[in-house]
């Protein structure tokens, strides 16, 4: 079986590239297992030890987590370069319609010139240790599945407060490998003052924009130069005049030449999320509930805003950051929603489960432990679909509504400030709740009412139409009679809330929970009354996971006992390395895309206008075939962006795409469509990433840019 899917697979790479290369297997690997796999015999040229060194300097002490993203340090001045989409809300914060650099792109005449990008911070990998047995002795005989998962989570962040060292900048945090199975500590550097160095026109930066997001052929410029910086002791500070550049152990060696089809090619990264050791009904919860919900919700939250901010210059700039969330996660989970039938995904994961049941029930051995596995899965699950609409609607409400969102995080804080630090959920936590809260803030800059409005109608009638495992409580009391009035009723609770000032809301803030519930504010009451519920679901939510890191180390341990092979852990937010060649793929019947696009390309997409226009500047460079060292004869142009069959998913944004010496020539950006389903399965025929060639970011850098002071930091 496994001898003819490769025979396939083989015929397959000869009959669209033309070449062999080796046949890959998924591969987000942790550091821990680096070394187990043989990138020298992939093509890798220098040794893994360069790579990872526990004991020295490696490649990976250039990486950095920013923005949600990955970056890589590429000069000893601390100079980061990330995705423009990674970057964008520090681009966005700092334009006004006058001074627009989302539009027209920003360069900093110097250092004194580059502007703060508010709310981003570095996080730098220092070290790791695996701490499985403190977290699991912490639950040893403990069988109620909420209590389970609650002194699972607190004893992660025990251990991450107990090693975290603040005035040496540590911050250390306990990640899930294997779900109640495998913890890693891992010790973060952190960095509080990051800048904007360049960042191109958002023509360049998001060239394509939603039409051509997650898809291939692309012509995207998605980079953007930043900077780290500390104080002049070398200690990690918030933004303050006299910072200096960082300067990192390591950084990375730009390579100019860029890369040819069928190259070897390593990423590493910070992948976000990947739900490959689920079980087929996660895949079911996914497809049946969470993707449409939430795709739907998105799509219904960017019309609204368009229209409401259509004729509106300042209002659409500073929606653009949220728009853009939306659009782009909204696409993800349509690619996912396509994907999943198409592939017959759960079908396929159903019957891979059959035979595993089946494998089971015909050891006495493996019945006696595992027999009830299957059923068990299948019970938590079907509790979960059961409430799916109300967990969805109390989880997304905060996300589309700001007064929902601020409203939800006073209620919580007044209510988990009555307990003990060590019992709080994270964000509450002594340590932690002046930052949530200044998070929860942000809300304020986008307080629009017409938005605010619409939201709130829609979601109160959405509730009203759940069925009767899914009645929100809270709706179903205020709203008792059909006759009632949402409209005016949503109208009174706009009018009469403080909660839509920031100077009440800090008010508010100071308050304790019985205090809070003498308010006479309108909006208040309904969200302490829905808190009530959603306490419940929380808790009802804590019993589903409770059961789930119970039963999933049993299904990984059947699954390699019968596969007879460990496997690597899911992603989860921790470093990783992926590798692979740069190459083409069919996408569908007669079609092959080749794996490296050109400036050709931007050309001829651009006279599509609308998401692919241009700056004038480029057809001038064009035409006076201004391409400088970057040209590439093969392609008769100046390459723009690479395709290759790496294991890479959100999170991954940012990585340095490297060569076989480990020098940098791309930064990674996207997935082709079919690939959105990499989060619950990588394919080899199918799993494609996206990323922006050195060549095209060094010479919009330099010729659009006419940013050469960055060409000379990075050595070119
Ligand atoms: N472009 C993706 C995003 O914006 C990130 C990279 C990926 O998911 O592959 O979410």
């Amino acid at each position: 079986m496994k001898i003819k899917r490769f025979i396939l697979t083989l015929l397959l790479i000869i009959s669209t590239t033309g070449m062999i290369s080796p046949e890959l297997e998924e591969g987000m690997y942790p550091l821990s297992e680096i070394q187990k796999v043989d990138l020298v015999k992939a093509g890798l040229k220098i040794t893994p030890k360069d790579i990872y060194d526990p004991e020295g300097i490696s490649l990976i002490d250039a990486l950095v987590k920013v923005g949600g993203c990955t970056g890589s340090f590429v000069s000893d001045q601390g100079l980061i370069i990330t995705n423009h989409h990674c970057a964008f809300r520090a681009i966005n914060m700092a334009s006004s319609p006058e001074n627009n650099h989302l539009e027209n792109g920003f360069l900093a005449a110097d250092k004194s010139n580059e502007i703060p990008a508010r709310g981003y911070k570095c996080r730098i990998t220092e070290s790791y240790e695996d701490v499985s047995d403190i977290i699991l002795d912490a639950v040893e005989g403990v069988d109620d599945l909420a209590e389970r998962k609650k002194l699972i989570s607190r004893k992660m962040s025990e251990l991450g407060e107990k090693y975290s060292d603040k005035e040496n900048s540590i911050e250390a945090q306990v990640s899930e490998m294997f779900a109640g199975q495998s913890y890693v500590l891992f010790k973060y550097r952190i960095i509080e003052d990051v800048r904007l160095v360049y960042a191109p026109p958002r023509a360049i930066g998001e060239f394509g924009g939603e039409s051509d997001n997650w898809i291939w052929p692309r012509h995207t410029g998605d980079f953007t130069f930043m900077r780290a910086y500390v104080a002049p002791d070398g200690s990690s500070a918030p933004y303050a005049e006299d910072n200096v550049p960082f300067k990192p152990k390591k950084y990375l060696k730009v390579n100019p030449n860029g890369v040819e089809e069928g190259d070897f090619v390593f990423i590493l990264g910070y992948p976000g999320r990947t739900y490959r050791h689920q079980p087929s009904q996660f895949l079911e919860w996914q497809y049946n509930y969470m993707l449409p919900y939430v795709s739907e919700l998105y799509e219904w939250m960017i019309d609204l805003i368009e229209d409401v901010s259509s004729g509106d210059e300042a209002m659409q700039l500073k929606y653009a950051s949220t728009i853009k969330g939306y659009a782009n996660t909204m696409k993800n989970y349509k690619g996912k929603i396509k994907g999943i039938r198409t592939i017959q995904l759960i079908e396929k994961k159903q019957s891979e489960e059959e035979l595993l049941k089946q494998f089971v029930y015909n050891n006495k051995e493996l019945n006696d432990k595992y027999g009830m596995l299957f059923d068990e899965i299948e019970n938590v699950s079907q509790n979960q679909f059961k409430i799916a609409e109300a967990l969805l609607w109390f989880n997304r409400f905060p996300r589309v509504s700001g007064l929902m969102n601020v409203g939800d995080f006073l209620v919580r804080s007044a209510i988990e400030k009555e307990k003990p630090d060590e019992e709080r959920s994270f964000s509450f936590r002594d340590a932690n709740i002046e930052s949530a809260k200044r998070r929860v803030e942000g809300s304020f800059e986008l307080l629009n009412e017409d938005v605010e409005f619409n939201v709130l109608v829609k979601m109160f009638e959405d509730a009203l139409g759940f069925d009767e495992s899914n009645r929100i409580t809270a709706i179903d009391e205020i709203f008792n009679d059909d006759e009632f009035d949402i409209e005016g009723y949503v109208e009174y609770l706009l009018l009469n809330t403080k909660l839509k000032n920031k100077d009440e809301f800090e008010k508010l803030f100071e308050l304790t929970y019985s205090e809070l519930l003498e308010t006479s504010d309108p909006l208040i009451k309904l969200i302490l009354m829905l808190n009530v519920q959603d306490e419940r679901l929380e808790h009802e939510v804590n019993r589903i996971e409770g059961a789930f890191s119970r039963l999933m180390p049993q299904l990984a341990e059947v699954k390699r006992i019968y596969n007879n092979t460990s496997f690597i852990p899911d992603a989860n937010g921790t470093l990783r390395l992926t590798y692979g060649y740069v190459k083409g793929y069919t996408p569908a019947d007669a079609v092959y895309y080749s794996p490296i696009s050109s400036l050709n390309g931007v050309i001829e997409k651009s006279y599509m206008e609308g998401d692919y226009t241009l700056p004038e500047k480029v057809y001038e460079l064009y035409n006076q075939k201004d391409f400088g060292q970057f040209y590439n004869k093969k392609l008769g142009s100046v390459p723009v962006s690479i395709l290759y069959n790496l294991d890479t998913t959100g999170g991954n944004s940012g990585s340095p795409i490297l060569n076989a010496y480990g020098e940098l020539i791309g930064v990674n950006f996207d997935r082709a469509y079919e690939a959105t389903i990499n989060d619950y399965a990588w394919n080899e025929s199918y799993s494609r990433s996206i990323g922006v060639d050195i060549r095209y970011v060094l010479w919009i850098t330099q010729k659009l840019g006419g940013a050469d002071y960055i060409l000379t930091e990075l050595g070119i």
